[in-house]
């Protein structure tokens, strides 16, 4: 069996560096390896709606931003297939089957939804269209039969979901001849990129939440954004010793910075440990690490943002991308329903069999 990757994005705002760290710079980089047979980037439009149903025009407006943000950080049409969720009615049809395999009480105890529900104070009516979403998501990850899904740590409860309705797909409907593909996650190994905090300190960097740095900001929005960031509370004084755990600008160093980074913009450390070192000691002012931190996360940034640059000049041609992209995906989409509906016996009129077994046994039965 090849190798695939299907992962995606929710068209609910331009891209930021949790996703960068997450899951967009494993994409690009697997996406170059030649490792893989197929890659397919989804537009999760759909799925956005489920909790933006009532905000259609958020949702059309971020398709194209969440477009120019892959081509701009590498993903490579003519390598990937960049396609929109919503325009693959197969992706539907394949969750309405997959219904039928999930109980109301294992969505109820997925971890994600539990406190994305939360989040956006769904607690005393939760849209069905919002609650089936990992269901969903099953769909789009098996209906190229992905093996490889990069994501970060929070799609990790979707991933589970979907194993349990591929495993039993296949256990009731195609025993002998599996049907479906067990799909496995690929999470960044290391720990700050598997769920980026936000600026304010806050869990997760999130669209929703407003603590973004995104990657299409201008340098000065980025510099700024780094200069207030959350660091130590207690870290009043240089001469104070600081601390690590919770203060987003080390984590957001864990996530970027590199050896190289040090000789380049901070030669007074060797290395990131010698600097976590001096500021726990006391003695390194945050401004200072702050400054390091802009530095190291321009550099990320700006040929993506001189990418983005280039391609802003030619929409339509994003548009066309997305729509071959579609096109492309909808095809195979097609064949693994055509297979599921197969081996779910609802494929009555390609099967020749079923239907001359059934002229077989009322012939004869004729009364006249
Ligand atoms: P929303 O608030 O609309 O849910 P989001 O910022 O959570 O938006 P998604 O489109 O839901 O973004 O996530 C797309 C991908 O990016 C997923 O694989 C998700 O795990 C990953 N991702 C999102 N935010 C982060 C983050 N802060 N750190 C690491 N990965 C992230
Ligand atoms: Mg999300």
């Amino acid at each position: 069996m090849g190798k695939t990757i299907l992962t995606g994005d929710r068209p609910t705002g331009r891209l930021h560096i949790g996703h960068y760290v997450g899951s967009l710079r494993q994409r690009v980089a697997l996406q170059n390896s030649g490792e893989y047979d197929k890659i397919y980037i989804m537009i999760a439009d759909a799925q956005a709606l489920t909790d933006n149903f009532d905000n259609p025009d958020k949702v059309r407006q971020n398709i194209i931003e969440v477009a120019l943000d892959y081509v701009s950080a590498g993903l490579d049409p003519a390598k990937s297939t960049l396609f929109i969720q919503s325009q693959i009615s197969e992706l539907t049809e394949l969750t309405f089957y997959y219904m039928n395999l999930v109980t109301v009480s294992r969505l109820q105890r997925n971890p994600t939804v539990k406190s994305e529900i939360q989040l956006r104070n769904f607690e005393a009516s939760i849209p069905v269209g919002f609650f089936t979403y990992p269901i969903s998501q099953a769909a789009d990850i098996t209906f190229c039969k992905a093996n490889v899904v990069p994501v970060g740590e929070d799609q990790l409860p979707m991933l589970e979901q979907t194993k349990e309705i591929v495993h039993k797909f296949n256990a009731v409907y195609a025993p002998d001849n599996p049907v479906l593909v067990e799909p496995k996650a690929l999470v960044p190994e290391a720990e700050a990129c598997k769920r980026l905090p936000g600026t304010d300190g806050k869990a997760k960097m999130s669209k929703s939440l407003g603590n973004c740095i995104y990657l299409a900001d201008s340098a000065d929005e980025v510099r700024t954004k780094i200069m207030s960031m959350y660091t130590d509370p207690l870290h009043l004084q240089v001469s104070d010793p600081g601390h690590l755990e919770g203060n987003t600008v080390f984590t957001y160093l864990d996530a970027f910075a590199r050896d190289e980074h040090f000789e380049r913009y901070c030669p007074d450390y060797a290395n990131l440990d010698e600097m976590k070192a001096h500021y726990t000691k006391g003695g390194l002012g945050d401004v200072k690490v702050k400054k390091l931190l802009n530095n190291i996360v321009q550099e990320e940034l700006e040929p993506i943002r001189k990418r983005r640059a280039e391609y802003e000049k030619d929409i339509p041609e994003i548009y066309n991308i997305l729509r071959k992209g579609s096109d492309a995906a909808r095809e195979v989409a097609a064949q693994t329903l055509s297979e599921v509906k197969r081996a779910m016996k609802i494929d009555y009129f390609e099967d020749m069999e079923l239907i001359r077994a059934q002229s077989e046994k009322y012939k004869g039965s004729s009364s006249c």
